[in-house]
């Protein structure tokens, strides 16, 4: 995991990048037609976001006469000084919610309410109108239009480093989305997150068919990642694991077509069967009504809200190509196109059979969470964590370590020196995460767990994989030839440099040189297969929400659960039987981030893609440098970054192999 990515591109980019302004039916201003072709991109992008507050048609055309860049290097002056103004934004910005957020974040004493409220503060939230309400948006606009995905994939290649800066800067105010608009977007995600955080199942007051109780009195799990994780550990040996699983896989059934009695959710009053449905209260049967489609009005009332937003960025005139072309910055048909690549593979068969084999039983659909593909280390994990407590007993230890792991893994000792002395190391409340840093005059910040004995072996491998995300910030940041260009493309390819790290986690220990292991890559492959099915489901519910703007929740039901069948009889249920299965629709993701699901996949593909690419490195300190020089890159596009990085674009092919060689 890593925070705050893009913290002023990010508040912009999430919910309207690329609302180019090509077309003019929002403008109040006539058009001006200029020779040069790009400050007449600049001038259309401008009217199309000019308000009668911001002035008559006179004033617009003077204010064009004003500041159009005249000559090249009047614009490159220019470029200079609101990329020096935009660190300076996103470093004070940053600063703000650090210090609000920290009584919230770091393992300090207790937090109180007012903590929590502090630390909800988003000092960037006002950013956008100011800029408008200056100028320095339109000015921004004006000189450094914007450019579509499709044309910074196509033009990218000829252009120069300052020009992809100028094209980034181009990203930075591409819309102008009322507060009322953008308050209907948060109403209606909060409202889905409240469902999500509060839907759990009482697993004491579960029944078979037979009135037995298979799991503990007091056990609560929240769907779904509660009632996976539960499935999950089943694979285990342990007292009645076939029998709890076929029915968390029930309970998942009734909630995905919400056939689950409403008053069952959260609530110990009542014992449930799932299987038959019956319901009882203190012994008593009783007839309670279904949830029916509460869960999809989530996802409606969304979609709703959505297409208020929709207006108001004509080039981006959907959720679904802002989510893809403007966050992930790969089309939803792109993601397909992999996905179904990969679903439909033999490996994936093959992987299948493997399992199947192993479980010594035909395959369930639940089985697409099977928990056997372990690491293969000779290592127990309690000698691992006396090892980790040893040299981890607090955050300064992890952190003096730093320039020798760098070292280790490949990096000369100046560079070694310069990241660790760019990275703060502090002790959290929760698992952990990577708080970039946005400015360089501040550091990188590693949040990690420790226990009262020092880090244990899980905590330790989160913080290298959260050390490969600092690494990353630090490197694109503060070795960037233009501001505007730091960072990555998107969230999977930090992710893809979080998860070289921690696939070395061992070697970091001094355990010898290591590689991807093959259960590693086998528990990952199947994990891939699992979230691409999920989202897949996720993208078709979108499409098909925008062919039918006029459905109730009751049809988006009917809808998700036929799309959720036939993702499954084509590419799950050969490899796991059972036709029809509705299970793909369980993610809870699916109703408070719709579409988030692909980021997941598509950090694994571009991993993968590195690690074969950098395994050709003939030693450590090729290695090194290699994934420094890819990672200087900064922010291209995901094509024309990964075509830079290994000449090659996005795809599947190395995971395929790399479990095609296993298999043999
Ligand atoms: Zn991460």
């Amino acid at each position: 995991m890593k925070m705050k990515r893009f913290f002023v591109f990010f508040a912009l980019t999430v919910l309207a990048v690329g609302c180019s302004t090509d077309k003019k039916a929002y403008s109040v201003v006539k058009p001006i037609a200029v020779e040069d072709a790009v400050a007449q991109r600049g001038i259309d992008q401008c009217m199309a976001l000019w308000r009668p507050e911001d002035g008559t048609q006179a004033e617009f055309e003077a204010f064009v006469r004003e500041w159009l860049a005249p000559t090249p290097e009047v614009r490159r002056v220019l470029y200079d000084k609101l990329a020096h103004a935009l660190e300076i934004f996103n470093t004070q910005q940053n600063q703000l919610t650090i210090a609000l957020s920290r009584p919230t974040i770091l393992a300090e004493g207790e937090p109180g309410a007012i903590d929590y409220l502090l630390s909800s503060y988003d000092a960037g939230a006002h950013h956008s109108d100011d800029m408008f309400a200056n100028k320095v948006a339109f000015i921004t606009i004006l000189n450094f239009p914007h450019y579509t995905l499709a044309e910074k994939n196509q033009l990218g290649p000829q252009w120069s480093r300052l020009e992809w800066a100028y094209a980034r800067m181009g990203d930075l105010y591409t819309d102008r989305v009322p507060a009322q608009v953008q308050q209907r977007v948060t109403a209606a995600r909060s409202a889905a997150e409240g469902y999500v955080d509060t839907y759990n199942i009482r697993m004491g007051h579960l029944l078979t068919e037979e009135g037995e109780r298979l799991f503990p009195e007091e056990m609560s799990l929240l769907s779904h990642w509660n009632l996976r994780d539960e499935l999950k550990s089943n694979y285990a040996d342990v007292p009645h694991a076939r029998e709890k699983q076929e029915m968390i896989y029930q309970v998942m059934e009734r909630i995905v077509t919400q056939t689950i009695p409403a008053a069952v959710v959260n609530n110990p009053a009542y014992d449930w069967a799932p299987v038959s449905n019956r319901v009882w209260k203190e012994g008593q049967e009783v007839s309670l009504p279904a949830e029916g489609e509460v869960r999809y009005s989530h996802i409606l009332n969304q979609f709703h809200a959505f297409r208020e937003l929709d207006r108001w960025c004509p080039s981006m005139p959907t959720e679904i190509a802002r989510n893809f072309e403007g966050s992930l910055e790969m089309s939803d048909q792109e993601v397909e196109d992999l996905f179904v690549r990969f679903v439909s593979s033999e490996e994936v068969r093959k992987v299948g059979a493997l399992i199947a084999e192993r479980l010594g039983r035909p395959l369930r659909p639940y089985d697409i969470w099977y928990d056997g593909f372990k690491g293969r280390s000779a290592i127990p994990e309690e000698q691992l964590t006396a090892e980790t407590r040893r040299r981890y007993p607090d955050a300064e230890a992890f952190h003096r370590d730093m320039p020798r792991m760098l070292r280790n893994l490949g990096f000369d000792p100046a560079e070694a020196q310069f990241l660790a002395d760019h990275i703060v190391v502090e002790a959290a409340r929760g698992s952990g995460h990577a708080w970039e840093c946005l400015g360089r005059t501040e550091p990188a910040r590693l949040r990690t767990r420790i226990g009262p004995d020092g880090m244990d072996y899980k905590g330790y491998n989160i913080a290298v994989h959260e050390f490969g995300h600092n690494v990353e910030q630090v490197t694109d940041l503060y070795h960037i030839d233009y501001y505007t260009l730091f960072g990555v493309p998107n969230n999977a390819t930090t992710e893809a440099m979080a998860f070289l790290f921690q696939a070395r986690d061992l070697q970091l220990l001094g355990y010898g040189r290591q590689q991807m292991d093959d259960n590693a890559t086998l528990d990952i492959f199947w994990g891939m297969y699992e979230i691409m099915g999920v989202s897949l489901v996720d993208m078709y519910t979108w499409r098909w929400l925008y062919a039918h703007p006029a459905a109730t929740a009751a049809e988006l039901r009917d809808a998700v659960l036929a799309i959720a069948r036939d993702v499954w009889n084509r590419y799950y249920a050969p490899v796991l039987g059972t036709e029809d299965s509705p299970l793909l629709a369980i993610y809870s993701h699916m109703l408070n981030y719709p579409m988030y699901l692909p980021n997941y996949p598509v950090g694994h593909i571009i991993h993968y893609q590195l690690e074969e690419h950098l395994r050709r490195c003939g030693s450590d300190a090729a290695f090194a440098a290699e994934l420094q020089r890819i990672y200087r890159q900064g922010r291209l596009t995901p094509q024309a970054w990964m075509q830079g990085a290994v000449g090659a674009p996005i795809s599947v092919d190395p995971i395929l192999s790399a479990v095609r060689s296993i298999l043999k």
